[in-house]
């Protein structure tokens, strides 16, 4: 037995006034989600507990199994390595921005005009060969796509309670690092990460590509913004919990973070982009060829997200329907004697407010063994009266490994 498991980013939503008062979910035409609705078990599930909207990190944790309350040690570190920057016990990670600033620190453009990568890989060339003046601490520098970039500083006695220094708006100036409790360790790493971004500064206001850029009347990206100190948390790959072969289909690196932090193998697919362009036939396809050599295989798909963020209605329904032809094939290519599918969202993401909302997902599985209940179309309000009832995120983990056999009895 293996199972397959769809995370659509942000899929579920309240009803929509320009819907007619119908969810997304509700207004799309859906036949292979329906399907396994009508051939499943559905519930709706609280990915961390009702009414705490959930970030997409903690939620993918939470519905890996692991209690997300415990373990969650901030977004920095799976950004890290999902980015492929290696991230051991004890080191500090953050997400970065390239930005540009006046002489003054105040903020003029958080992604420093969008800079290319070509522009981008320079800067991090130079930066990465600045010497700290505490020798016992190393950094690494790398920027990932545009603007975006990743910090990890290792060394003894750091700390993740440190704050941004990324004011997260335009207008406002660079923000001071400061510590986050009277520990040593969080005003040491305070003091050393104030004194990198000083340094970084100093080579990045003079450096030749951005006095080209201004030159092009580009921005200069002199500014380094750091935001969510995070380490990587302490959890049992899902082999030990679980002894499955894991795979993992995602283009965003969050979630290749936390999936890689679970023992997963990442697997990389062309054209999958995590926007709503990406080639959703290629990540059916690859689904398919990866569960002949996996237990199980996490796709995630972020484009549901895009739509939600954006506030884009008709862009929301259309990546649905896109998901249910990407759905139809997997369907089309599994035998349901041996397989399980599962289909939900990692959180509710409203076209109302742009924003994460805590209000519960949808959640449906189909496959071999499954008690059937009479729920026949997937969506919030239908699956509400599944056979699952509410359950939460970390319950669906051994819901599934329980239907292939591979959780342990628990007493005599
Ligand atoms: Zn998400």
């Amino acid at each position: 037995m293996k199972a397959i498991l769809i995370i659509c980013d942000g899929m579920a939503d309240r009803p929509v006034k320009e819907l007619s008062w119908k969810t997304p979910l509700e207004a799309a035409y859906k036949p292979s989600l329906n399907q396994i609705a009508k051939t499943g078990i559905c519930g709706i599930m609280d990915l961390i507990a009702p009414g705490i909207p959930p970030g997409s990190d903690s939620a993918t944790l939470a519905l890996l199994g692991y209690d997300a309350l415990k373990v969650y040690s901030g977004r920095g570190a799976f950004e890290a390595v999902g980015s492929g920057v290696q991230v051991l016990p004890g080191d500090v990670a953050f997400r970065c921005n390239f930005a540009t600033a006046n002489e003054k620190l105040v903020v003029l453009d958080r992604r420093a005009g969008r800079i290319e990568n070509e522009d981008a890989d320079k800067l991090a060339q130079s930066l990465q060969k600045i010497k700290l003046k505490t020798p016992s601490v190393k950094f690494l520098f790398k920027n990932t796509i545009q603007h975006r970039a990743v910090l990890v500083i290792r060394g003894p006695k750091l700390s993740t309670a440190v704050s941004d220094s990324d004011p997260q708006k335009t207008g406002e100036k660079v923000l001071e690092i400061k510590p986050l409790n009277t520990s040593f360790e969080a005003k040491y790493t305070a003091k050393i990460l104030n004194e990198l971004a000083h340094q970084f500064h100093t080579v990045l206001k003079d450096h030749s590509v951005n006095k080209q850029r201004v030159k092009r009347k580009l921005l200069p990206a002199n500014i380094i913004l750091c935001r969510g100190a995070g380490t990587i948390p302490k959890i049992k790959p899902l082999s030990e919990l679980y002894g499955v072969k894991a795979a993992c289909i995602a283009a965003t690196s969050l979630i290749r973070g936390v999936c890689e932090a679970s023992g997963m193998k990442l697997i990389n697919v062309k054209g999958a982009t995590g926007t709503p362009q990406t080639d959703f036939l290629a990540l059916a396809k690859a689904t398919n060829q990866v569960l002949r050599t996996f237990d199980f295989v996490l796709l995630h798909v972020k484009a549901t997200d895009v739509a939600s963020h954006d506030r884009n209605i008709k862009q929301k329904v259309e990546m649905i329907e896109k998901v249910d032809n990407m759905v139809g094939r997997i369907l089309n290519n599994i035998d349901l004697n041996s397989v399980y599918l599962a289909i939900t969202a990692d959180h509710t993401t409203s076209l109302a407010t742009g924003n994460h909302e805590g209000d519960p997902v949808p959640i449906a599985i189909t496959g071999p063994y499954v008690r059937r209940d009479d729920v026949e179309r997937f969506d919030e309000r239908c699956c509400a009266k599944g056979g699952l009832n509410r359950i939460r995120g970390m319950d669906l983990m051994p819901t599934l490994m329980n239907l292939l056999g591979k959780t342990k009895k628990f007493g005599a």
